[in-house]
């Protein structure tokens, strides 16, 4: 056969004349490898991007594909999970939009979901495929937590990729949230980390590295506690935010060390950092030796870095992308791999893999009830009452 011989001679020579060869053979591989390239054109994918505000406004996602234009490739897409009430007793005819601009509790606002999920579908097949929506309106103290996510996944197939960001610690919010404290020991937490092993949503976790102002010497027990988190937890594909820092919250007495042995340790290989967030880019930029140290740590580790803004609704262009031109001296200090996978290599890996789990838990569970028949226990009565 003349297709057999020129296939077997192709084989045997190099990759680029193999190319070559069945783009000739397939004009539409040609084209869809051009349309690839042309895709990678962007200059980052976003891991961490928020569309609405503390008080669920933001802008449409029509004006942030305007933002992301050419430039960026791909983003998450999230709200905020948690609603900070205008509480007229407290803050009168003043509207707060931020958690720091009242006393009033914050509180889970679980109709984030929807939102997220009605704003995807209502883009095209094109769009849709440069956006991963995530599951964030659940509430991490409550054991019913990952019920609630399942059921999102449910009712929305085809949508979500992952959960987060959602917060266990978070400097001046988790004590504001009204209910139950959150904390990495609760089994809730254990709950929805183990339906993210099974259905492989990504987690973007917010957990605070140490609590704000600690006193010299004091015993860092969140490092312990999530460090004890993630290693119960190994199934699960986790991005720790900001890389544990805040604020207020600064890096722990040697952090670059910390993380060394954090990235070494095979038992915390399902642990990947995002160097989202404005604040975050300050520590790592503020001195030649901070940007060298931490360069030194990505080239090492470049499978477990990634790129992300924070932005929450920017306004424009100029505003979303100013992370990362802060970020440009840092940059220029990695390998060609190493910025490749933390601006876009690490992102289309975890992501993708993502996408083609969770797309295989809806199939398998398409015909699960979203209605749980509520069952009776000695705690919950007769079950029927209303
Ligand atoms: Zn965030």
């Amino acid at each position: 056969m003349k297709f057999t011989s020129h296939f077997s001679r192709v084989n045997m020579i190099a990759s680029g004349i193999v190319f070559l060869f069945f783009s000739i053979v397939n004009p539409n591989l040609n084209a869809q490898v051009k349309k690839k390239n042309a895709a990678d054109t962007a200059l980052f994918f976003d891991s961490h991007f928020h569309l609405t505000n503390y008080v669920q406004e933001g802008i449409s996602i029509q004006k942030f594909l305007s933002i992301m234009g050419t430039t960026t490739g791909r983003s998450t897409l999230f709200g905020i999970p948690l609603q900070q009430q205008w509480s007229y007793s407290n803050t009168g005819d003043f509207a707060p939009t931020y958690y720091l601009a009242s006393d009033a509790p914050l509180y889970y606002y679980s109709f984030t979901d929807a939102y997220i999920a009605m704003t995807y579908r209502s883009l095209s097949a094109n769009d849709q495929k440069r956006f991963d929506p995530m599951i964030t309106g659940f509430n991490p103290a409550d054991m019913y937590a990952a019920d609630h996510i399942k059921r999102v996944l449910l009712l929305f197939p085809g949508v979500f990729s992952g959960i987060g960001e959602f917060s266990i610690h978070k400097e001046f919010v988790s004590s504001k949230v009204a209910g139950e404290v959150a904390s990495l020991t609760n089994p809730a937490l254990d709950r929805i980390l183990d339906f993210c092993a099974e259905s492989g949503l990504l987690s973007i976790l917010h957990n605070d590295i140490d609590m704000p102002f600690p006193k010299s010497g004091q015993y860092p027990y969140l490092i312990k506690q999530l460090v004890e988190l993630f290693r119960r937890h190994k199934n699960t594909k986790i991005i720790w935010a900001h890389c544990g820092l805040g604020r207020i919250v600064h890096p722990v007495e040697d952090q670059i060390s910390f993380l060394n042995k954090f990235l070494a340790d095979s038992t915390l290989s399902h642990v990947c950092f995002d160097i989202s967030w404005s604040e975050v880019a300050k520590y790592i930029v503020r001195t030649p030796e901070t940007i060298k140290a931490t360069a030194t740590l990505i080239n090492k580790y470049p499978d477990r870095f990634l790129f992300g803004t924070d932005e929450v609704a920017p306004p424009d262009a100029e505003k979303y992308q100013a992370v990362y031109r802060s970020y440009q001296p840092l940059f220029a200090q990695l390998s060609a791999e190493a910025k490749y996978k933390l601006l876009k290599g690490n992102y289309a890996r975890l992501f993708d893999a993502a996408r083609v789990s969770v797309r295989a838990w809806e199939k398998a569970h398409q015909n699960d009830s979203t209605v749980t028949v509520p069952v009776s226990t000695t705690s919950s009565g007769t079950g029927d009452q209303d």
